[in-house]
């Protein structure tokens, strides 16, 4: 590294100092870039099952260290331990998925007059992933694992608040066999860092996950090279509760306080039939008030901080003194704690109910029939994923094919497996992550026509 600039990465439950990483220049990046360009050129011409056995053997040498990686988690971005675990777990898995795609990166055999037509999947070259800090370790591998399988080499930029467990994962590609430079972690700031990989003439394509600000820059920016991009931005998911649905299971608090709100997918938006409006809000406010807040890495604790002071600023700003609200406890003291709440005075168009709060903070809101529930799940410039509640089929399968959103889930709230395809609708983003075709993403297509034609006699 040549700049001295250095990032102090704080434990968000005590305000401790973890540990103190350089920051990288637009220099950095620019030599990281050139060594990249260098590895990718070795890596893409392994046979494809070579590539595919180390990828293995990086997913068993993570899978060796997932508890060491959670705990770094725990510390460095205040996730509860058993999320974290969840976390370790799943960037393991999705390093052997994307193995076994490394292996089946089909292309198609076409049929035409005058010859023979294939067409392949060409790696682009290097893929620059920048990554926010909700869920630092998952998402860095969703954008990087992939491509790499794809034969591709990555340089990542992970969140200036949370780059300790990216920069874990790459001295485990390393100690498995990776080639070296091939996954390349650089710490550093958005504006420095992140504006080098984007403008980088070398690096082919980007993949970011973050604001809905922040991504219209870096689509703004690819643009003037031509380069794609995958966005994966905000969200204000709705969680439509019928009044036939299980109320308790429609109605789990850690639909939206899962790692305290600061999640895409949070159902901050709980929108439920008005004829058991007072039964809902009797249950959220008895769910809120059981939560368990507090120390990350203590067993028992459901709910840790918020990432950061700023964090906390900006949510508490969506919450004035004296709003009608539910609320549970937090703990006083250092750390960036807020309670989970639920704001029951707000309308459907009010800033809360409106923008994303990215915290422990949802609105509840009542509808009257099934086409004023899909209007109103549909009233946001988001569009990334939601769950609807009914024990009617028919009414489930028309509200999930009305509202328009890339990821929903019917009497359920999960919105991510490494199986299936990833990415929201409108203001959302561009693109999809994960699934069975993730590998494609980080591909060019090539066309190639074989004449059969003979010599002209
Ligand atoms: P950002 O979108 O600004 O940050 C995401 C990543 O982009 C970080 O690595 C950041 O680096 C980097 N970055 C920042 N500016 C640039 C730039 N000009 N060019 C390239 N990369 C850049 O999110 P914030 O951290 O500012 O969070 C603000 C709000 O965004 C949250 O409250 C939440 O609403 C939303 N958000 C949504 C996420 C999601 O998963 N959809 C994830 C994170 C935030 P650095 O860390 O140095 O700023």
């Amino acid at each position: 590294m040549s700049d001295a600039d250095e990032l102090q990465i704080l434990n968000p439950a005590t305000e401790e100092v973890v540990a103190t990483v350089l920051a990288a220049s637009e220099q950095d990046v620019a030599a990281a870039v050139a060594r990249a360009v260098r590895a990718q050129t070795g890596w893409a011409a392994l046979a494809p099952a070579d590539r595919a056995r180390l990828l293995r053997r990086f997913a068993d040498t993570v899978d060796a260290h997932t508890e060491e990686l959670a705990r770094l988690e725990v510390r460095e971005a205040g996730h509860t331990l058993g999320n974290a675990r969840w976390e370790a777990g799943n960037a393991r898995d999705l390093l052997h998925y994307a193995a076994g795609g490394a292996e089946r990166l089909l292309g198609k055999q076409i049929p035409v007059p005058g010859g023979w037509d294939v067409t392949f999947q060409e790696p682009l070259g290097v893929v620059g992933v920048i990554a926010p800090w909700n869920f630092p370790m998952p998402i860095a591998a969703w954008g990087s694992f992939p491509a790499l399988a794809a034969g591709n080499a990555v340089v990542l930029k992970p969140a200036e608040t949370t780059p300790l467990t990216a920069l874990r994962l790459a001295a485990l590609a390393l100690e498995a066999g990776l080639p070296e430079h091939l996954f390349q972690v650089l710490p550093g700031h958005g504006h420095i860092a992140g504006r080098a990989l984007v403008d980088h003439p070398d690096v082919a394509k980007i993949v970011f996950t973050g604001s809905t600000r922040t991504g219209r820059e870096v689509m703004e920016r690819c643009a003037r090279l031509v380069k794609p991009v995958t966005l994966e931005l905000g969200g204000k998911s709705p969680n439509v509760v019928f009044a036939d649905a299980d109320l308790k299971t429609a109605l789990d608090p850690f639909s939206f306080l899962d790692n305290a709100g600061q999640d895409c997918c949070a159902r901050t938006r709980i929108l439920v039939q008005e004829t058991v409006l007072d039964e809902a809000r009797a249950f959220l406010a008895d769910a809120l008030a059981a939560v368990v807040v507090g120390d990350p890495a203590d067993e028992k604790t459901q709910m840790g901080p918020l990432i950061s002071a700023a964090q906390r600023d900006r949510v508490r700003s969506y919450v004035p003194d004296g709003a009608p609200a539910l609320r549970g406890g937090a703990p006083d003291g250092p750390g960036f704690w807020f309670p989970p709440t639920v704001l029951t005075g707000e309308r459907h168009d009010s800033p809360a109910a409106h923008e994303e709060i990215f915290g422990p903070v949802a609105v509840l809101l009542p509808f009257t029939d099934e086409q004023d529930a899909v209007r109103l799940a549909n009233d946001t410039p988001y569009g990334l994923s939601g769950s609807v509640w009914t024990r009617d089929l028919g009414r489930a399968l028309r509200v999930s094919q009305a509202v328009r959103a890339g990821n929903l889930s019917v009497n359920s709230h999960s919105s991510v497996r490494y199986w299936t395809p990833f990415g929201g609708y409108r203001q959302s983003g561009v693109g999809r992550e994960l699934g069975p075709d993730a590998l494609t993403a980080f591909t060019e297509t090539k066309n190639v026509f074989i004449s059969t034609e003979g010599p002209a006699q």
